[in-house]
């Protein structure tokens, strides 16, 4: 199963080779009736199949490839503090009162991943701490402010500002003018979690489907029909937990949803550079095409970077990713890599998560743009606990303002690359 590719991304990846055993579920045969049906089987519908089954709702789940194939079990495994934007970036835009709120919900969804992999026991190969640091210069007081603001207003006291040597000790790069040091986090083996949670869904009692693409969605008689080629799900509800893969399944997220590609590349074992994050930390940097790396537990460089439309080739992957390691590593110019891959993460305008009933009894979330790890996992949690009537702040997020991409279907991808065009040029100068 190590050489499987997925078909909804392109190349095979690091955790693909060293996730262990990947269990498959069947198709869907036939047509069935369930109280929930989730559309995706990444972190945001397992969690949801995982604690509605529990909680003894009669929940399907399908999804158009294998669960994992998307990119929560492709993704660079960092987890992160707080939401995409620093909270006092938010603050300007919503307030502190609620800012302060979803920040604590970020903070409860670090806790609730962690205490999940460990009451499954499922080995996430868990490293503790995250840097983010800055490629420009004239940004040493705002991120000063930042750790500051953290313990003082945010009641979060892990993080520590580090000039620009310090930054060059911890990353073993001269790459870098300051940034910020989190030991309150860390990074994971996102396939390896995403493997033990569809095991766990499975076993609490949901219906698991791979390879059954949803075509079509629709209502009728007070319920919903979701069309496969394999048969027909009706519930009383559904979840569409499709992310950047939504494709043209449902306009409303389609049109909010933007899936922009990501690409990592695994090198060689770094034994002969023990200069290379020396504190094993992972890390982000402040470009807004963002380059994020770490080492993995078996001493490799995991490199991600690239943002593009279309999907490109491993080797093509690979040689990009290259360019941009020796820009970093200068030493690491000519190192093997061994594993070249890339997934759809699934941005909003605002980056912030969409959150939204899009059809009556049809709810849709995603659109973590790129810091989703853990968020994902705590939306399933979340949706699953509104279903079942408990108290769930899955509001603070339906909240946002998430408006949808100008253009309509058709324009939105050119006018979007664009814009990112011109901010990756402004990275450069
Ligand atoms: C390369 C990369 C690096 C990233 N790095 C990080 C990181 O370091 N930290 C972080 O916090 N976040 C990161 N992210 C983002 C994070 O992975 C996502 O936010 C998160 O995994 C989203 O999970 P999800 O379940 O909502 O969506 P996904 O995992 O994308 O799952 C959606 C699923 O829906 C299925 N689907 C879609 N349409 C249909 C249909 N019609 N019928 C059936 N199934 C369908 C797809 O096949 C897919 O499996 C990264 C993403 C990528 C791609």
């Amino acid at each position: 199963m190590s050489e499987w590719q997925s078909p909804i991304a392109p190349g095979i990846s690091w955790y693909q080779a060293t996730a262990g055993e990947r269990p498959t579920y069947p198709a869907l045969d036939g047509s069935r009736a369930a109280d929930v049906a989730i559309v995706g089987g990444g972190f945001t519908g397992l969690q949801a199949a995982f604690n509605l089954a529990r909680r003894g709702i009669s929940v399907i789940l399908l999804e158009g490839a294998r669960v994992g194939d998307g990119a929560s079990g492709r993704n660079g495994g960092q987890m992160g503090t707080g939401q995409r934007a620093w909270p006092e970036e938010l603050e300007q835009a919503i307030g502190f009162e609620r800012s302060k709120a979803l920040f604590d919900m970020a903070e409860e969804a670090k806790r609730y991943l962690l205490d999940f992999a460990s009451e499954h026991d499922i080995d996430i190969d868990y490293m503790p701490g995250q840097m983010n640091v800055a490629h420009k210069p004239g940004h040493e007081k705002e991120y000063r402010a930042n750790a500051e603001i953290a313990a003082e207003r945010y009641g979060y006291p892990h993080l520590s500002y580090m000039d620009r040597e310090e930054t060059a000790e911890r990353t073993g790069s001269s790459h870098y003018y300051c940034g910020v040091r989190d030991t309150g986090t860390g990074h994971i083996h996102p396939l390896k979690l995403l493997i033990g949670l569809a095991w766990a869904a499975r076993s609490a009692g949901a219906d698991i489907h791979e390879m059954t693409k949803v075509t079509s969605i629709r209502r009728a008689s007070g319920k919903t029909r979701l069309e496969t080629a394999q048969g027909t799900v009706s519930a009383e509800r559904v979840l569409l937990a499709t992310n950047g893969y939504i494709g043209e399944l449902e306009p409303v997220t389609a049109s909010h949803i933007m899936p922009i590609g990501s690409f990592i590349a695994a090198t060689e074992p770094l034994d002969a550079h023990p200069g290379v994050l020396p504190g094993g930390e992972a890390v982000a940097d402040s470009r807004f095409v963002v380059r994020y790396f770490r080492k993995s537990r078996d001493n490799r460089l995991l490199f991600g970077g690239r943002e593009v439309y279309s999907s490109s080739s491993p080797q093509d992957t690979a040689n990009f990713i290259r360019r941009q390691i020796a820009e970093t590593y200068p030493e690491l110019k000519d190192i093997g890599i061994t594993h070249a891959w890339g997934g759809y993460v699934g941005i909003t305008m605002p980056r912030q998560p969409f959150v939204r009933d899009v059809m009556p009894g049809v709810t849709s979330i995603g659109g973590y743009s790129g810091h989703g790890l853990m968020l994902s996992n705590f939306c399933g949690k979340l949706y699953a606990d509104r279903i079942t009537g408990s108290a769930s702040p899955l509001a603070e997020l339906e909240a946002l303002d998430v408006p949808s991409f100008p253009g309509g279907l058709r324009l939105r991808k050119p006018l979007l690359f664009l814009a990112l065009t011109w901010y990756a040029l402004r990275d450069r100068l």
